[in-house]
């Protein structure tokens, strides 16, 4: 049985879903964000399964390039003021909807994701809930 949770994330802005249903990844709607980069602008789909770093995008991006990323419905700038442990880029930060934080490292190629819950015991039970309940 594979347990799948898919992270329902909005922007810490205005609030809105940035779930695209469109645009699937592994079968769940992924999460829209539209990035700038030196070069290019476009469109990057991160997948929004727990644990599940896949991501595509309609522009190419180099590795090591890092991006500005924006919400797709109010364009403000979702990079936050904190910086990759790893490369020392930005972080972008999104809200998960049933509470806390996904952080995502700005630099194509840099693995670095974490995800940060204001309400560690409760958001844990709701995902230990949904595992028992999914298969
Ligand atoms: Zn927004
Ligand atoms: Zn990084």
């Amino acid at each position: 049985m594979n347990h799948i949770v898919s992270l329902e994330v909005k922007c810490p802005h205005c609030d809105k879903s940035m779930m695209d249903a469109d645009h699937p990844i592994r079968d769940k709607a992924s999460v829209k964000i539209n990035i700038v980069g030196k070069k290019e602008r476009g469109v990057l789909w991160l997948c929004s399964v727990y644990g599940c770093y896949s991501h595509e995008s309609n522009i190419s991006t180099e590795k090591d390039e890092t991006f500005e990323f924006f919400c797709p419905h109010c364009n403000k700038s979702l990079l936050r003021d904190i910086k990759c442990q790893i490369c020392d880029a930005p972080m972008v930060g999104l809200n998960i909807k049933t509470g806390g934080k996904v952080n995502v490292c700005s630099r194509s190629g840099c693995e670095n994701h974490y995800v940060v819950f204001e309400d560690l015991a409760g958001a844990v039970n709701k995902f230990y809930h949904e595992l028992g309940t999914s298969g």
